[in-house]
This record gives C-alpha cells, structure tokens and sequence, in this order.
C-alpha cells in the first residue's frame, strides 16, 4: 500500500493545431470546450471519496492555456470543492507561448497556478518549423518574460533535441539562450517519433533519419555537462532543476510509485496495483460521463513484480535511485543478494554505483536509463 501523498493530472485535449511529431491526445476543433469542462467535474465528483489529499495539480494536454483564466479558475474551484487540495500544492500548467500574454499570465499567477512550463522546444527558426510549432522564438522569449513579470517563480521550459538536421553546435545555442533566462527548470526531451504520427510517416519513408545511439549518446552527454556547469541539477534522466526545489514535485510522484489521479480523455491513473486509463477518445468520454459512468477505457492489475520492475525501471531514471533496503521492504525483493553478480558488473562498467545503502545511475547509466531497468 502507497502512503505517499497523491497527485492530481488533469488533460485538456485541445490543440489549435497539430504538431506532426505528437502523440499526446488532442482534437483541433475547440467547439466541445464547454461540454468539456462540464464533464470534467462530472469526473471529478466521481472520485471525490477515492484520492485525498492532494498536493500538486497539473493541467497538461493539449494545451491548457487555450482555456480562459475564468475556464481555468472554474476548475481549480471545482477541484477545492471535491478534493482535499493541501495549502502548499504545486499547482502547474503547460503553455504554448503563443497564449501567453501579460493579464492572462497575471490572472493565472492570481488563481493559485504557481508554476508554469513553456514549450519553447527550440529557439533555433528551422527546428521550431520543422517541427510543426505554431509559436515563433520572439513569441516564446516575450512568453517567459512576461511570466517572470507577472510574478512566476517557478518558470520551467521544454526542450527538444535529437531533431533531423539539428547539429549539436545548434542545439547548444538553444541550451545557451535557455539559460540566459534563468529558469528554475529545464526539461530535455530528445525526439522520439511514434509511427503513426505524420513525422514518423515521413521517417518511415526514408526522408530524413533520426540521429542513432551514438550521436544520441553524445546529445544527452552535452546536454548534461553543459546545464550542470550552468547550475542546474540533471535530477532526473530529461529533468534539470535550478535547485532541487524546483524539482517537479508532481512528476516525482510518476517516478517513485506515487498515486495519482487523471482526469480527463487518456488520461492515466494509478493507486496502489492497479491502473486504469480514460478512453482516448472526447467523444466517448463525454458519452461515458453524460450516461453516469467512470470514462475508463481499462484497468489493469499489477503483479507484485510488475511493480517491482516498474519501480526498479522508474527510480533508475533519477538521480536519487533506489534505497535497497525500503525496495527489499516494499517489494520483498533483496536486490542485492538476488543480483549480486549483475548489480557488480555494472558497477565495474560504470553504469551503477551502489553507496550508502543506494542504487543509483551514474551519468553513463543515465544515458542508457531504459535499457538498465532489465536488471
Ligand atoms: S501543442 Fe503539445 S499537445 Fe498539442 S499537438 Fe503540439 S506537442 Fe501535441
């Protein structure tokens, strides 16, 4: 059983366009907003007994700043009226910086939103085309600007690499003029293309490649290097915090097993073995909710070693890693005696370091996160 503090994760599923390289779900058409909102507290009354208390909320999507700041103070009210929202909650949102203006931003600093992350992705003109994005670089400097006025102190922005034709010279530069902001937080996603998206299409037709592993490597390397000389702590394997407050409180409840609650179309929950996930679909979640049903799509049931690898998988993504022996207590799992040999070997090769009763990713480790989790 998780005793940790649970989290809230609301989707807005609504993007004024599509970028070609996302999979995140998200319809074009804004006409459904209303009908939108007035299902999500529907959810939200649906699980007012399940989750409490709460101490971070985040709006993601789609894009959450196409809402009002009427629109987005309705559901912080709605969520203070069902749910046990504790006094210092992380309350964040994700904005394009398109939507950004100064009394949108004052109105959001106003309702209780206390943390805000941009997706600038680049502040190179080819790569923010190539990828689709309808925000211009001068739309996303005066975005963070104007947030910073407005009274935001806790301002993250996200980033990605790994793009076709993006030298490691270009996408430094970017890092360069992110920095030069100050930002309390740097989130570093490389590209990855799904292949139905109409990026991976083109991918799959041999257009262009995505860099391999090597230059990845390279990318993540630099990346790192380059941010932890500018002060920035790499906390997790694409996360850097200008100061482990700023650590994203509520993505570290993704990452050490956490409950939380999602609401919204596709949206994800868990609670102690089980996890369920909303239909990907607004019709449907509004024909679910409208008919007095919970919008889930499926539920899954976790073994006690699905959780066990799970949150091997998870932890060796940060920094921190793994306490052995609250692992052995919670999963009834002696890592270390039941992986002596491999846990050694990976040490020798640097990917690991064990120290203090800690299982952690040494920088090496963190380049190769996903495929350490088979140990
Ligand atoms: S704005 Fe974000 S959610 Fe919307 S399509 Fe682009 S990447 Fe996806």
């Amino acid at each position: 059983m998780n005793e940790k503090i649970p989290g809230l994760y609301i989707h807005i599923p609504f993007c004024l366009s599509k970028c070609p390289y996302c999979d995140f779900y998200s319809i074009t058409s804004i006409s459904a907003v209303s009908d939108f909102l007035d299902a999500l507290f529907k959810e939200m009354e649906m699980y007012c007994n399940r989750f409490n208390p709460f101490d971070t909320v985040y709006i993601g999507g789609g894009t959450p700043s196409l809402l009002s700041s009427k629109q987005l103070e309705n559901i912080l009210t709605k969520v203070r009226e069902n749910f046990d929202l504790l006094p210092d909650s992380e309350i964040t949102i994700e904005a394009n910086p398109a939507d950004l203006n100064r009394s949108f931003l004052d109105s959001m600093h106003e309702i209780g939103i206390n943390r805000i992350n941009i997706g600038v992705q680049s502040f190179g003109e080819k790569v923010l085309g190539f990828l689709g994005r309808r925000h211009s670089i001068k739309q996303a400097i005066s975005a963070i600007e104007a947030s910073k006025k407005a009274g935001f102190h806790n301002i993250g922005l996200d980033l990605i690499y790994g793009v076709p034709g993006q030298g490691i010279g270009v996408w430094l530069n970017t890092l360069k003029q992110a920095v030069a902001f100050s930002p309390e937080h740097i989130s570093c996603y490389q590209l990855t293309l799904e292949a139905k998206t109409p990026l991976g299409i083109r991918c799959q037709a041999g257009e262009f490649s995505i860099p391999g592993d090597k230059l990845q490597y390279e990318f993540f390397m630099k990346t790192s290097g380059f941010l932890e000389d500018a002060g920035y702590i790499h906390y997790e394997v694409s996360n850097f915090a200008r100061g482990h407050e700023y650590a994203s409180r509520h993505n570290q409840k993704y990452w050490d097993h956490s409950s939380f609650l999602g609401l919204g179309p596709s949206a994800h929950s868990f609670q102690s073995n089980q996890r369920w996930w909303n239909h990907r679909s607004l019709d449907e979640y509004l024909t679910s909710i409208n008919a007095g049903n919970l919008p889930v799509q499926e539920t899954e049931t976790l073994t006690i070693e699905q959780l066990r690898l799970e949150a091997l998988y998870l932890s060796l993504r940060t920094k921190k890693g793994v306490y052995l022996e609250d692992f052995k207590n919670q999963y009834a799992y002696d890592l270390f005696t039941e992986k002596k040999e491999l846990l050694a070997k990976l040490e020798e090769e640097g990917f690991i370091s064990i120290r203090d009763g800690f299982l952690y990713p040494t920088q090496r480790g963190f380049a190769v996160a996903d495929s350490l989790s088979l140990i």
